[in-house]
C-alpha cells in the first residue's frame, strides 16, 4: 500500500486500524495489480470539517458536505474515502471500470470486501450518494459518538 494510505490508516481510530490495513491488502490482491486502492482521507478534525462545510455557504465553491464539525463519522476516525491508483500513476474514481477484466467492476470488488468486514458503502445511501466513502457499522452514528468521552490522544473511548 502507498504512503498516503499508510498515513491515513495511522490516524484512524485505533480500533479499526488493523482491520483497514487488512481490507486494503485484500483489495489490492483482488484487483490483481493494475489498480490499487488508496485511502485519500480517514480522520478529519472538527476544524477541517467546518472548513469543508463552509464551502458553498460562507466560502466560495461548491457544497461538498452537509455535515458540520462533529457531524461526520470521519471526525471520529471510523470512516475512509478511497480512490484507485491505476498502474501506479493516475487516480481514478470510476466505479464501473473493470481494470483487471474479471467481469466485476474493480470499485465493486472493493465494496464487497469492505462489506465482508462490516463496512457500509456511501454508494448505498438513499439521499446523498457518496461513492468514495465507507464507514464502520456499529460505529457510524455521529450523534452517539459525539456524546462519548475521549482519551489523551483525543480518540473517543469505547
Ligand atoms: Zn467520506
Amino acid at each position: 500500500m502507498d504512503q498516503t494510505t499508510k498515513k491515513q490508516i495511522e490516524k484512524l481510530h485505533p480500533l479499526v486500524r488493523d482491520e483497514v490495513k487488512k481490507i486494503v491488502e485484500e483489495c489490492d490482491v483482488a484487483l490483481s495489480g493494475k489498480a490499487k486502492m488508496r485511502i485519500t482521507q480517514g480522520l478529519r478534525t472538527f476544524a477541517e470539517q467546518d472548513a469543508l462545510f463552509a464551502l458553498g455557504r460562507t466560502k466560495p465553491g461548491n457544497k461538498v458536505t452537509n455535515a458540520k464539525g462533529g457531524q461526520s463519522v470521519h471526525n471520529y476516525g471510523f470512516a475512509v474515502d478511497i480512490c484507485l491508483i491505476i498502474e501506479g500513476k493516475v487516480a481514478s474514481w470510476d466505479i464501473v471500470k473493470d481494470w483487471d477484466n474479471d467481469q466485476i467492476a474493480d470499485w465493486y470488488e472493493c465494496v464487497k470486501i469492505f462489506a465482508k468486514y462490516g463496512w457500509e458503502w456511501g454508494g448505498n445511501w438513499k439521499t446523498f450518494k457518496d461513492f468514495p466513502h465507507f464507514d464502520k457499522r456499529g460505529y457510524n452514528e455521529w450523534k452517539k459518538l459525539s456524546t462519548l468521552k475521549r482519551d489523551k490522544n483525543n480518540y473517543i473511548l469505547l
